[in-house]
């Protein structure tokens, strides 16, 4: 009786939004929202990033953890197109474009036809676009928002996609597939005739005040936090908000802590765990940001869990986790988390398919 009563009154509320909304649905959304300036997106994938890697993050950090300001939070069903355990390719492609595809496909369906990404789609609609990555940029997971590839490997036909102009901002390694290419084609030549500032590290990327910036700051891969990257990731991630804010449209970026997975192929916990601390204390700042900007929805998942990473001792008092251990080196099927902060943050709460966000995504910034 409670739950019919309950019903009617929300078919009610339900009419008089369909008459609202036939008179101008955009503005409906807008004042729902209360969102009063341009609305803009960060996406943060932790590479490998399953609730392990998380807890232990929270057990090892001595302040607050970032993600446990979030608000909501959800999980994604990682399977791909042909393969019950995902790589990072399909599950790139499946959160960027919405399409689950075979592994090793970037931004294509399984029949290797082209599909759109969400960076694409806000490119069109005048958004302001970027992406950052501690790997190649020209890695799987980057590669997924910007080019389409039936190849992962084809790391130097993935470089030419982010000449096609949907990218305004990129920051990441892979220095070589841009200007030590097989056709001595020196893509970066190209990238300054398109207005870019090409930098190659930290000191040139924080002082240059272009629109278009290629942030190509390693040969291939930066180096890992234990070998001294540092905040590095923090500061890329800052000056990608910085100059994408910039854009009165809005802006979507996509950030990547790529290393939480080679830790853990590694089955090396300190590794792995050492950028996951790493990658909380991006999303940290991105938070500040969105905290005091309003219009900004900031969600963090994972493409995949890597290692079967079990934590089965330790003290949260003492900040510390005993006995990590790893069931295997390489990626599993489980369901890894989704966290979100932000206007329309409630909408990424449940169980979700990985193909869910660009849906979302496009809803938020009312573009199809
Ligand atoms: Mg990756
Ligand atoms: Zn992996």
């Amino acid at each position: 009786m409670f739950i019919m009563k309950r019903k009617s009154i929300y078919s009610g509320v339900f009419l008089i939004v369909l008459i609202l909304a036939g008179c101008g649905s955009s503005n409906l959304t807008v004042s729902k929202s209360k969102i009063t300036g341009p609305r803009n997106i960060i996406l943060f994938i932790g590479d490998g990033m399953g609730v392990a890697q998380v807890y232990a993050g929270i057990t090892l950090s001595n302040q607050t953890f970032s993600l446990e300001k979030f608000p909501y939070s959800g999980f994604s069903k990682t399977y791909s197109a042909n393969n019950y355990i995902t790589d990072s390719a399909a599950g790139g492609t499946a959160i960027a474009c919405g399409t689950k595809t075979n592994n090793g496909m970037i931004g294509v369906g399984p029949d290797s036809s082209s599909v759109s990404s969400i960076l694409e789609i806000a490119h069109k609609n005048g958004l302001a676009t970027g992406v950052v990555s501690t790997s190649s940029i020209t890695h799987a997971t980057p590669a997924s928002f910007v080019a389409h590839n039936a190849g992962r490997g084809n790391y130097e036909d993935i470089a030419k996609d982010f000449l096609k102009g949907t990218v305004d901002v990129f920051i990441g390694g892979g220095a070589d597939n841009f200007r030590a290419r097989k056709d001595s084609v020196d893509l970066t030549a190209k990238l300054k005739e398109q207005g870019f500032s090409v930098v190659y590290t930290l000191d040139e990327l924080k002082n240059t005040n272009s629109k278009k910036i290629a942030g190509l700051l390693a040969k291939f891969h930066m180096p890992t936090e234990l070998e001294g990257r540092g905040d590095a990731l923090k500061h890329m991630t800052m000056k990608a908000i910085e100059t994408l804010s910039k854009n009165k449209n809005g802006f979507f970026l996509m950030v990547e802590g790529s290393m939480i997975d080679f830790g853990c192929h590694a089955k090396d916990f300190n590794y792995a765990e050492s950028e996951m601390l790493d990658l909380n204390e991006a999303i940290d700042a991105a938070r500040d940001y969105a905290a005091s900007d309003g219009n900004t929805l900031i969600v963090v998942t994972a493409d995949h869990e890597t290692g079967g990473l079990t934590l089965n001792g330790g003290s949260m008092k003492e900040h510390k986790v005993t006995e990590p251990k790893f069931s295997g080196g390489e990626h599993t099927a489980v369901m890894v988390p989704i966290f979100s902060y932000g206007p329309d943050a409630e909408k990424f709460s449940g169980i979700h398919e990985n193909t869910f966000f660009l849906n979302q995504f496009l809803n938020y910034f009312n573009i199809k």
